[in-house]
């Protein structure tokens, strides 16, 4: 952890605690650029940490302190979301627009676990409820779209850090039961209980026919919501 000072906080609000984790990127050219961004007395923003992408965290505002990174923002209500939360900037060029560079790209493994590491500290000092682990852009959706869409929520929650929905499809327990239904659908599939190479060439043909979108060949959740609804409205027939 490198102790790194910005100027740029005021005092928590006397009422309320620290309920959320608010995840963002920087949206500057370089580390440094941003570095000094979050800690110039004349931007008036900041954040608890900084995560460059070699995984070296930034100290920037104690966490007793309100840093200064949410802006114009409100969930459930709560609209000091500033003052109720811990903001962690992940070093990231991000997407074009105003004073970005616009050359968005993936967060390296090393910064991911540098975060994981930081929020299960946060996550073992404060009592933030998983679903309260957000994106800057979930606070702030029409001026905001940090951290993006190339930031890995799922692999974030696999390791104990916010909510993911359990995506049924992947889980092997679960291929009985799909294999199940699409023979009921009429389908021509043995019932295994594994993903095996039939079920990865009937559900492609399912998802060629009921959701082109995406043919992955992976039976996801949507794929299953698709089959019930599909079930469901033949029994009206
Ligand atoms: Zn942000």
């Amino acid at each position: 952890m490198i102790v790194q000072p910005s100027p740029n906080f005021d005092d928590r609000p006397p009422e309320g605690r620290i309920k959320y984790l608010i995840l963002h990127y920087t949206g500057m050219t370089t580390e440094e650029t941003a570095l000094k961004r979050l800690c110039d007395a004349g931007s008036k923003v900041s954040a608890h940490y900084m995560i460059a992408e070699d995984g070296r965290v930034f100290s920037l505002v104690a966490e007793d302190r309100r840093a200064w990174h949410a802006g114009v923002a409100a969930w459930e209500g709560d609209t000091d979301i500033n003052g109720l939360s811990i903001g962690v900037e992940m070093v990231n060029p991000g997407h074009d627009g105003p004073n970005y560079c616009g050359n968005y790209r993936p967060f390296p493994p090393a910064q991911m676990a540098a975060l994981v590491e930081l929020s299960r500290d946060i996550l073992s000092r404060h009592r933030i409820a998983p679903w309260h682990v957000l994106g800057h852009s979930d606070v702030a959706p029409a001026r905001k779209s940090d951290p993006g869409e190339l930031f890995d929520w799922q692999g974030l929650a696999s390791e104990g850090v916010g909510l993911w929905p359990e995506m049924s499809g992947d889980k092997p327990a679960d291929a009985a039961s799909f294999q199940q239904k699409l023979a009921d659908y009429g389908y021509k599939i043995e019932i295994t209980g594994t993903l095996n190479s039939q079920t990865h060439a009937v559900v492609r043909a399912f998802q060629r026919h009921f959701r082109p979108a995406d043919m992955s060949g992976t039976f996801d959740r949507q794929c299953h919501s698709i089959l019930d609804v599909l079930l469901d409205t033949r029994k009206d027939y």
